[in-house]
């Protein structure tokens, strides 16, 4: 098999063993960029020097024998454009931020770094992380490598379809309302979006503050454990990251999933919802029992105030966190402006994009006074009963089975001109970025015209060994993960 196509692990044996090196990998995956590149899209930049040099020194400490590898020495990884990197341009998908270059590696970063990986780009992404399609790029858009008519997702399209693509082994996302587990679903790979607070924050360039969560996009779940395991843990620079103990994931998976308890939501499976997946999602329940498990029923009735009660929190906190480009500390400036107003308006709506000046002035609207106990107020009290809605599952249920999106990927274009419809479409993924729980997407099948369809795993506050374990449980059954794209120009 081409070493693109391989898995962190499977790379991993192989360069342990001596029988192949960074630099062969990070060739391969080069090749693979020149090859698919021009049509798929999906990085903003790629570090190709740095990324040999840096393949170069794993293998020669390597050969002098002085670096104990991990899983993800000598590893080519792509990190989204939203996640800052020291000295590389990290631009959020935005004409704002099209020069800014930080000072400093985010954790998840610095974290990564710690096992010596190959940094090869900066994935594409809708800008600031708000929408479902990669099509809000100031960088032009991402196609999907199952049909390069469609969207490979968003808004870490770009990591997705990178890993779908063997343009990287594995990719880090983040996750607001969906970001991870969509485009994983509509690129047939594997993505989890930690629990708020398993993974830092720090030097991630804020959405919604109290929604985003960093995860991985892999090939499949034991490398999904892998990622979590470099990137997770308690951070002093991010207060809102848990101090609590982290398991070690990857080494937990024993593919036993006997006697787990999964809850099938009945509101995820309601009108709206493409049979085809139903009928696949419905498989994967079935394969999970085979394995050991018991089905049980539960409801979350709040499901349908979510896409609501999210584009309400969402934008509230993008209006607020978005205030700092301004033109004077931050990014792009207009040229020309009579006085520091002008600078302040002509800058912000040169340098941002329709969708980003849709939801600050959303957010905007719904945080001003006299609007503020209508929208904000009742948005997070609704959070709440969201969040309720998931602890009552949760006492009948290991883990939640559901759907990740209720259609497979659009064709291009097709969402883009009707935001409407693109929230809609984000139904059962913003529910558990509300609620605060973690969430994984896996390949479960294909619709008959060939397009991948994602089981979503759901689970309680911290427990993402579980939906680690469960993943790789059905993987272990399944094979609609090791299927990769043939990519048709
Ligand atoms: N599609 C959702 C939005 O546009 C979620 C995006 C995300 O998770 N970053 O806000």
């Amino acid at each position: 098999m081409e070493l693109y196509k391989e898995t962190i692990r499977t790379l991993h044996q192989k360069l342990r063993a001596g029988e192949v090196t960074s630099r062969q990998i990070t060739e391969a995956v080069f090749a693979r960029i020149e090859a698919v590149e021009p049509t798929i899209h999906a990085y903003i930049q790629v570090m190709k020097a740095d990324a040999f040099a840096q393949a170069d020194a794993v293998d020669e400490r390597l050969r002098k024998g002085d670096l104990e590898p991990t899983y993800l020495t000598g590893i080519p990884l792509a990190i989204k454009d939203v996640i800052c990197t020291k000295g590389v341009r990290t631009t959020c998908g935005s004409k704002i931020l099209e020069n800014f270059i930080p000072q400093y590696d985010a954790t998840v970063v610095e974290k990564l770094k710690q096992h010596h990986p190959v940094l090869i780009g900066k994935a594409n992404m809708d800008e600031f992380a708000m929408g479902s399609s990669t099509e809000n790029s100031a960088y032009g858009v991402t196609r999907n490598p199952w049909d390069i008519e469609r969207v490979p997702g968003g808004s870490s399209g770009g990591s997705a379809a990178a890993v779908a693509a063997g343009e990287a082994i594995a990719a880090l996302g983040t996750d607001t309302g969906g970001s991870i587990r969509q485009p994983a679903a509509f690129c047939s790979i594997t993505g989890l979006k930690p629990t708020y607070g398993r993974v830092s924050r720090f030097g991630v360039v804020a959405y919604a503050s109290s929604l985003d969560q960093v995860g991985p996009l892999t090939k499949d779940a034991f490398d999904a454990a892998i990622m979590m395991d470099a990137i997770s843990g308690h951070d002093p620079k991010d207060s809102t990251s848990a101090p609590v103990m982290k398991p070690h994931y990857a080494a937990a998976l024993t593919g036993d999933i006997q006697g787990l308890r999964v809850g099938i939501p009945k509101e995820y499976f309601a009108a709206g919802l493409d049979p085809e997946i139903e009928q696949a999602v419905r498989n994967a329940v079935a394969t999970l029992e085979k394995l050991g498990a018991t089905c049980v029923d539960v409801s979350l009735p709040m499901t349908q105030y979510g896409v609501a009660t999210y584009y309400i929190i969402a934008p509230s906190e993008a209006s607020s966190n978005l205030a700092r480009y301004d033109g004077v500390k931050y990014g792009y400036r207009t040229k020309e402006y009579a006085d520091l107003m002008e600078l302040y308006t002509k800058s912000r709506a040169e340098g941002f994009g329709a969708e980003v000046i849709r939801r600050i002035m959303i957010g905007t609207y719904a945080l001003s006074s006299g609007y503020y106990d209508a929208y904000y107020l009742k948005a997070q009290k609704v959070r709440t009963l969201v969040r309720q809605d998931f602890e009552n599952a949760f006492k009948y249920a290991d883990v939640l089975a559901a759907p990740i999106t209720p259609t497979p990927p659009p064709k291009l274009g097709e969402l883009a001109s009707d935001p409407l419809a693109m929230y809609l479409s984000d139904v059962y993924t913003v529910p558990i970025n509300l609620a605060g729980i973690a969430a994984m997407s896996v390949p479960c099948g294909f619709t008959s015209s060939g397009l991948p369809i994602g089981l979503q795993l759901i689970g309680g506050h911290f427990q993402e060994a579980t939906l680690l374990q469960t993943a790789f449980a059905f993987q272990e059954a399944t094979d609609f993960h090791k299927i990769q794209p043939e990519i048709k120009k």
